[in-house]
């Protein structure tokens, strides 16, 4: 019998209103390891009560007190880094040097919430106007939902709540129900950590929640991180419901590769980038866009550097590659490769074939030759394919990669100095990097992209994320001198 994850509401582990659960599964091995609740409205409103309830002795806690629970918690993370990195690469399937990192960025985002002394100040002027002065001051907005997807567990749920409730907010989070066990074991961590019960819940499920917390008026702001299409609907739906809402949505970065650059460095790098985390991930190379003149001395050096790719349990020594989430994905991303090859790209390493007997297993894949027309170009494939576009010089590359309705990351290696300014001054990306794979940001900045990967103004992290989970009150004062 394997278990049904509880709710965690009010700092209780509760079960769901629901007989409806999903399985937990162990993409790389098939093995059902938990059931997730589908949990239902009724529970979500009770959470977000209890939320609001949490809300009003919280804000008022001092600041730097607050601060001083993510101190804390900053320890218990560290002092359980290889047992949340084991969880994450037992649900969701990824290497474990990969889920190590994935914790590490975690642990960033409770340093970055512990700073929130400086963070939470306002601002102001002592003489505004004669005997008058005026003060900024930050207020938490209340309760925030948090809607997180399957392939980061711990960085995107850490996106949200630590700088949610270092600023003063309460949160009730939804973690994917594809990848829910993680958020588990940050929740106990949480509790050791001594933050008052009913200011961090956790709702297993899917829909239901999600369009509870985006209908519920007690529900003040919404971080949303997903695919495009259910980010479209969550930043419509909630801001129409009048919350402000932050949905950071998907992704199609285009690599750019000049003559001039260090093709050994840059193969090195965008191998991570195209295939770690299986492709499944908002930052990932999923387009290489080569200059001719070293284009085939890159792909040679890049096939030959993915066919050496170890696949298999992301537990086992030396694996890179671990399955992709679900046998759906599988099935999708196998049916991408063909839909390439119907239309007309060139296959140049097939990830069909030789792959472990069980699991959700996508080799290493590349396309030459893709084109804008292609469906393989065009949209999100999230798994361990890349293209490859041939063009002749930096102008051209950056005017293929605009043409994307994606503008997450872009990346470019060169060791030609007016190429990077061309690059930066002139791509629709919000994340660059340069002569390095795609780059998250570090907590202190914002994760900000454009277009359709982010609906939204504010963006989750940096300084953009205080803003978003708060907002101000300006008090204009007068002291008359002359009353004394
Ligand atoms: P998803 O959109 O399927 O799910 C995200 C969340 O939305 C989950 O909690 C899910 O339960 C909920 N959800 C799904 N369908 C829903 C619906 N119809 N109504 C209401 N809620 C719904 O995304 P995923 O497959 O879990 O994650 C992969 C996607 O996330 C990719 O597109 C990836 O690019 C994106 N992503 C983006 C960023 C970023 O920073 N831009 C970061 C990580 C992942």
């Amino acid at each position: 019998m394997v278990r049904t994850l509880k709710n965690y509401i009010n700092g209780q582990w509760v079960d769901s209103h629901t007989s409806k659960t999903l399985d937990v599964v162990n993409p790389a091995t098939e093995e059902v390891i938990a059931k997730v609740p589908l949990s239902t409205a009724e529970d979500t409103h009770t959470a977000i009560q209890v939320a609001q309830e949490a809300f009003e002795s919280w804000k008022k806690v001092a600041v730097p007190v607050r601060g001083r629970y993510f101190f804390k918690l900053q320890n218990l993370l560290v002092d359980h880094k290889k047992e949340l990195a084991r969880l994450i690469t037992i649900e969701n399937g990824k290497a474990l040097s990969e889920s190590l990192g994935e914790v590490q960025r975690g642990i960033e985002n409770v340093e970055n919430a512990a700073s929130i002394t400086n963070l939470m100040m306002g601002d102001s002027i002592s003489t505004g106007a004669t005997d008058i002065e005026i003060t900024n001051y930050r207020y938490p907005i209340g309760v925030v939902g948090g809607i997180t997807p399957f392939n980061f567990p711990m960085m995107v749920p850490f996106w949200i709540f630590p700088m949610a409730l270092a600023t003063g907010n309460t949160v009730v989070l939804k973690p994917s129900e594809k990848a829910p066990m993680l958020m588990e074991k940050v929740v106990e961590l949480v509790e050791e950590a001594g933050f008052p019960k009913g200011v961090l819940n956790v709702v297993y499920g899917a829909n239901d929640v999600v369009n509870t917390l985006l209908s519920d008026p007690l529900v003040k702001g919404i971080s949303f991180v997903g695919s495009k299409n259910v980010g479209e609907y969550v930043y419509q739906t909630g801001t129409q419901n009048l919350k402000r809402v932050q949905a950071l949505t998907g992704a199609k970065n285009h690599v750019i590769v000049l003559k001039d650059a260090n093709i050994d460095s840059a193969v090195k790098n965008i191998i991570g980038g195209a295939f770690g985390s299986a492709g499944e991930r908002c930052m990932s190379a999923s387009v290489i866009v080569l200059e001719d003149a070293i284009a085939d001395e890159f792909l040679a050096k890049f096939k030959k550097a993915a066919q050496e790719i170890k696949i298999g349990n992301g537990l086992d020594d030396g694996v890179f590659l671990g399955p992709v989430i679900r046998k759906d994905a599988q099935e999708r991303t196998f049916n991408y490769i063909q839909k390439g090859i119907d239309e007309g790209a060139k296959l140049v390493l097939d990830g069909r074939q030789n792959l472990p007997q069980k699991g959700y297993f996508v080799g290493p894949t590349i396309f030459d030759n893709v084109t804008t027309d292609m469906t393989i170009w065009k949209e999100e494939m999230f798994a361990p394919v890349t293209c490859v576009i041939r063009v002749p010089d930096i102008k051209a590359a950056v005017s293929l990669a605009d043409q994307s309705e994606f503008a997450n990351g872009a990346c470019l290696f060169t060791s030609n100095a007016s190429a990077i300014r061309y690059f930066r001054e002139n791509i629709d990306a919000g994340m660059l990097g340069i002569n390095l794979g795609v780059p998250a940001p570090l907590a202190w900045f914002s994760f900000s992209g454009w277009k359709n990967s982010f609906f939204g103004d504010l963006h989750a992290n940096g300084k953009d994320s205080v803003e978003f989970y708060t907002h101000r009150k300006v008090v204009t004062a007068r002291y008359a001198e002359s009353e004394l």
